[in-house]
């Protein structure tokens, strides 16, 4: 897909309703003027025809626009009763689509409909589905046009992926998977969207996509240049990593750290991994199979060249702002007595919280919140309460052990926003949570910060490897 947005200099806009499901989109849409003029014909990019299910509500027909199945042809005039109800329920369904009627009325009137035609279905979301396309919006972008055009015959761009699940709806499990891809070093830091999977269930391994990165890495042809493109790292959360690189243990597995041999401990009905020397994971073992427990299939990016363990960084909006920064807050408001603060104290912390809205610069994207809403907390706010209000409202709050522990993330992860080496700081947090929290809180996300420093090292500060926008 880069390839094609390199040819033809285009920025797609993809307007999705959420009422449609897509089971796998790609990009589809008019070939540009230009591209007509030298006698390109068809399609811009053609959508994978897989069956697009309509959701819960109404569908917008500007979104999108119906691919309607072929007229039968008149000569089958035989058909049998069960055809023809098929064919009203593809009728009604096409009705519905284009005057944007709610499946709850759809499937009022199949009852109704139901008297003269039994064969129909009782519920709208059981008739024949239909194949959709997405309307897509071309739109000319002349910066990054002109970014190309500058760049010289040969030139290597370095590519960095992220990759993420999220649900669409809470009443069913449906789930989008956006591929976006962002080009390193290029003068517009603006991520693409290089796929989208959505359906009941995880994508299948994405074939078409490390068959086009094979493309991107021998060369593309844009206006005369030779281009190249390399993966340079895939940002993604632990769960989305053990599934990109499918041939991995999760790391609710016994060897499940995709950075270190380290075998974890089973207490209290989960994983932990205590803070030990191990032999840390290269591309080298990981393409070797040294460590075997960690593995269960074969390399679903075979055939490229790709370090399985250096590109596939520790992302820490993720495993430190909503994973460790959550579970300390939780331990603080929910967790075991000994730990638990009073609910005078949360109150008041809460006050303290809400008390500094009006101080918050305007360059931070939200104001702090109460505590009773800490699980609607997004990532910017456990940050923002890691590095700028936690270290200066908590001392007043927690024990001087427990604060003192919260000190030492804050300076590693402080530092390692803007500084290459906070090792030391993260394994004395790591092993002061073991002996403060007990072993049975070293989970995947405390022991993974032992990694990050390595991981900074190798891409440059946090914020290139977070999927932080
Ligand atoms: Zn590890």
């Amino acid at each position: 897909m880069l390839r094609r947005l390199s040819e033809q200099n285009q920025i797609l806009k993809l307007s999705i309703n959420k009422s449609v499901s897509l089971k796998k989109a790609h990009f589809v849409g008019p070939v540009p003027n230009e591209l007509a003029s030298r006698g390109v014909k068809g399609q811009y990019s053609e959508m994978v025809e897989e069956d697009i299910v309509v959701g819960t509500s109404h569908f917008d027909q500007q979104s999108f626009r119906m691919d309607l199945p072929e007229e039968e042809s008149d000569s089958d005039q035989d058909a049998d009763e069960t055809d023809q109800s098929c064919n009203i329920g593809e009728s009604l369904r096409n009705w519905a689509l284009t005057f944007g009627v709610s499946l709850v009325a759809l499937t009022a009137l199949l009852g109704l409909l139901r008297l003269h035609h039994p064969d129909l279905p009782k519920d709208a979301r059981t008739l024949p589905s239909l194949r959709l396309r997405s309307h897509i919006t071309l739109k000319k972008n002349e910066k990054l046009h002109q970014a190309f055009e500058s760049f010289e015959n040969g030139c290597t761009f370095k590519l960095q992926i992220n990759i993420d699940g999220l649900p669409l709806f809470k009443s069913s499990g449906i789930q989008v998977w956006p591929i976006l891809g962002c080009l390193l070093g290029f003068p517009i830091k603006e991520p693409v969207v290089i796929a989208l999977f959505c359906g009941p269930q995880k994508p299948k391994p994405a074939e078409d996509f490390v068959s086009e990165l094979k493309e991107l890495e021998s060369g593309i042809d844009f206006e005369g240049k030779m281009i190249f493109v390399k993966l340079d790292s895939v940002i993604c959360d632990t769960p989305a990593r053990a599934f990109v690189k499918k041939n991995i243990k999760s790391h609710n597995g016994y060897f499940g750290c995709d950075k270190c041999a380290q075998q974890g401990e089973y207490l209290s009905s989960r994983m932990t991994f205590p803070l030990d020397s191990c032999p840390l994971r290269t591309d080298e073992s990981f393409a070797q199979k040294q460590n075997e427990e960690h593995h269960q299939g074969p390399n679903p990016f075979q055939g490229l060249n790709v370090g399985m363990v250096s590109q596939f960084p520790g992302d820490y909006m993720h495993s430190v702002c909503l994973g460790v920064v959550r579970k300390l807050l939780n331990i603080w408001l929910r967790g075991a007595l000994k730990f638990r603060l009073p609910s005078s104290t949360v109150n008041r912390m809460s006050d303290c919280l809400t008390g500094l809205r009006s101080y918050i610069p305007l360059e931070f994207a939200r104001k702090p919140r109460i505590l009773r809403d800490l699980d609607r907390w997004k990532a910017t706010e456990f940050r923002m309460f890691l590095l700028y209000i936690g270290p200066v409202i908590l001392t007043s709050y927690l024990d001087k052990n427990i604060y003192q522990n919260f000190m030492l993330l804050f300076s590693s992860i402080a530092i390692l926003l803007h500084w290459q080496y906070a090792d030391t700081l993260l394994r004395m947090f790591v092993t002061h949570f073991g002996q403060l929290y007990g072993k049975e809180a070293l989970v995947y996300n405390v022991h993974s910060l032992v990694h990050l420093a390595q991981d900074v090292r190798q891409h440059g500060c946090l914020n290139n490897i977070s999927a932080f926008p």
